[in-house]
């Protein structure tokens, strides 16, 4: 039986609770599909500054401790949770458990590609602001950003009465991304839609240019759109069943990617990938600690297990079992199965808690 090794960080809020269902949902995987799991559980983020802290000296403890980056060095892949909440807010930003744990990360395995699956089913149309007849019968994409270039990592000047950001791209971390999506666009559409801005600035030219080298040279089977970004978030609007993965840099895809969650419906059943050329990644629910119902058991832990799902397509190459937790998710909503977040009442429908829903996951697994 093959064995792999997961790094478990739950972190703060629902965390610990949505975490716990997709534990369970790959406890059943490794019986129905003989892979086995070794899960490392590690603190991360406030849980970790509060476990970590020194009354004696009175230092601030460490949101993202030695152990668990240990831990995750010698892991198959990560399975995060969720970080932060209130008690925590006045820290130094570098100490906060969003900044102090995730960006750490992100840096040690060279997370630059963010995969962030968008849609909604025709089952769950209206949890979408997207009207019904543009929904159809449901629709969905991926949107691939670009992580670790751009202006956020530009060389940054502020004088008394000017400010810069510098946009820069070098080829090498466009290939690696266009890679990324094209591969990815290999398994659904076989469509990717690069977003970019060459009608006006430079490093979108290049970028566009580099795209076409790569999708000419090495995915030519593969269809190519291109869109500017200004385009695409209308375009996304009004016809999203026309994509199969957007590809764009990392300022674009900060703005396309949150369009695309919030057309998708609850944040409660968004899941994300951050991965490394070695498809080495990072999976975990795209909303955060939700302090507002933590601990009372209606988080929905749809997101957190479909991380787990996209772990094992993405980092483990275990694509059934991946399908598996997918179909069986699809399954329990087509059945009318709601956590607090997508009840509406509606004839048919059964409220659950998390861990019923979990239940319900498990065992529709096929
Ligand atoms: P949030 O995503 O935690 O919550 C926003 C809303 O969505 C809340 O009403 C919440 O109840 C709901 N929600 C989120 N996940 C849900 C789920 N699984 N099921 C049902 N409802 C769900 O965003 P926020 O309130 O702005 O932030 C709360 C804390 O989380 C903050 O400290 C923030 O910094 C942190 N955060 C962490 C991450 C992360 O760990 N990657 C991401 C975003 C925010």
């Amino acid at each position: 039986m093959k064995n792999y090794k997961i790094a478990v960080l739950s972190g703060d809020g629902i965390g610990p609770e949505v975490m716990a269902e997709a534990k369970k949902v790959l406890a059943a995987v490794t019986e129905k599909f003989k892979i086995g799991f070794e899960f490392n559980e590690q603190l991360v983020g406030g849980a970790a500054i509060d476990a970590t802290h020194s009354t004696n000296s009175g230092q601030v403890g460490e949101p993202l401790p030695e152990a668990t980056m240990q831990a995750c060095e010698a892991s198959d892949a990560i399975l995060f949770g969720s970080v932060g909440g209130e008690k925590w807010n006045s820290l130094p930003p570098e100490k906060r458990p969003e900044v102090g744990a995730l960006l750490p990360l992100r840096k040690k395995f060279d997370l630059f590609a963010n995969i962030r699956p968008a849609g909604v089913s025709k089952v769950l149309a209206h949890s979408s602001p997207l009207k019904p007849e543009i929904i159809g019968d449901g629709f969905s994409f991926t949107v691939i950003r670009e992580l670790t270039g751009d202006v956020y990592f530009g060389e940054k000047k502020r004088g008394t009465d000017f400010s810069s950001d510098l946009m820069i791209y070098r080829k090498a971390e466009v290939e690696r991304i266009a890679r990324v999506a094209f591969e990815l666009a290999k398994n659904s559409k076989k469509k990717v839609t690069n977003v970019d801005k060459s009608n006006v600035l430079a490093t979108s030219q290049f970028w566009r240019s580099v795209v076409e080298e790569i999708h000419q040279k090495e995915f030519p089977e593969i269809e190519l759109e291109h869109l500017y970004i200004d385009n695409a978030t209308m375009q996304i609007l009004v016809r999203p069943q026309s994509f199969g993965v957007i590809l764009t840099s990392n300022l674009f895809g900060d703005i396309l990617s949150d369009e695309a969650a919030q057309i998708s419906g609850s944040i409660g059943l968004q899941a994300s990938a951050s991965i490394n050329s070695d498809k080495f990644g990072l999976y975990e629910p795209m909303g955060g600690s939700a302090p507002d119902i933590a601990g009372k058991g209606i988080a929905n832990p749809i997101a957190q297990i479909l991380s787990a799902a996209m772990l094992l397509e993405i980092s483990l190459n275990e694509k059934e079992a991946a399908a598996s937790i997918k179909g069986s998710v699809e399954k329990v909503l087509a059945d009318g199965l709601r956590t607090a977040d997508i009840f509406t009442g509606a004839d048919g429908e059964q409220k659950v808690s998390t861990s019923e829903m979990g239940d319900a996951i498990v065992k529709n697994l096929s």
